[in-house]
């Protein structure tokens, strides 16, 4: 279970998270909604150990990740998957390298190294049962540059799946591809969750995305979730308060 509690978040002066209250149960699936600079990037990742908040608490199946030690939470991160807005991948290296690189923080970085430059058959044969999954089998020794925005977006995917973590946050993964590209990958992101009981935490331009393919929705605006509930009960009242379209 995942919970933030009163979890503030400061950029100098400017408060990413202010005040934020959140609770997700394991293999839940939901979209972070709300305006430019409200806070989303931020509570992912807090979520993905990558930031320490300032204050209050976030706390993962009950341990407190704010006070776990540097080489505790190095350790805890091997069971989160961060897909970040740019996916971090390696442009210059195979498709099949970069997915290996989802375990790189869960085996000792000589073997990880050797894993990815000469892989065992078995690892290999997993990466390209993951990249079937993902539906890019046949781009496995492919150079990753060499793929679309939105097969790079699924190379992202298969690099979580990879990582075999519980928990996958991904930050506007189909933020980079057309309507249709968007829909089949929200559909392979949240299959695969379903299908290997993951948690899954997606930020989310565009409502119509949020509501079709998540059941709970999470409204943020200045750092402070303002809707949580089921995507069916978001109203467009909801939706004018979220991004305060009645101010102009
Ligand atoms: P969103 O993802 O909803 O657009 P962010 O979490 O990126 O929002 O940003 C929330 C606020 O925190 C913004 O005002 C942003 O400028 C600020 N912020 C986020 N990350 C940083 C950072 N690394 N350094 C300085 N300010 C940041
Ligand atoms: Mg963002």
């Amino acid at each position: 279970m995942i919970k933030l509690e009163n979890a503030n978040l400061s950029f100098g002066s400017t408060h990413a998270l202010h005040n934020c209250e959140l609770t997700i149960d394991k293999g839940e699936q939901i979209a972070l909604i709300g305006p430019s600079g409200s806070g989303k990037s931020s509570l992912l990742r807090v979520l993905a150990t990558e930031y320490r908040l300032d204050t209050g608490d976030y706390w993962l199946d009950s341990r407190s990740m704010r006070s776990l030690s540097s080489k505790c939470l190095k350790n805890q991160r091997c069971d989160i998957a961060y897909i970040p807005q740019d996916l971090a991948l390696v442009p210059n290296l195979k498709v099949s390298q970069n997915v290996m690189l989802g375990q790189i923080g869960s085996t000792h970085l000589l073997g990880s190294i050797k894993d990815t430059l000469i892989p065992s058959t078995t690892k290999l044969n997993l990466v390209r049962d993951i990249l079937q999954e993902v539906g890019i089998p046949e781009k496995l020794f492919h150079r990753t540059d060499s793929l679309s925005g939105g097969q790079q977006q699924r190379v992202a995917i298969a690099r979580a799946l990879y990582q075999e973590a519980s928990l996958i946050l991904a930050d506007e993964p189909v933020s980079a591809v057309d309507p249709s590209r968007a829909h089949a990958l929200l559909d392979c992101l949240t299959q695969m969750a379903t299908k290997h009981t993951l948690t899954l935490i997606c930020s989310l331009h565009n409502l119509e995305y949020a509501k079709t393919f998540f059941p709970r929705l999470v409204g943020m605006r200045e750092g402070k979730v303002v809707f949580d509930g089921k995507s069916s009960d978001f109203t467009d009242k909801d939706f004018s308060a979220l991004y305060q379209l009645d101010n102009g």
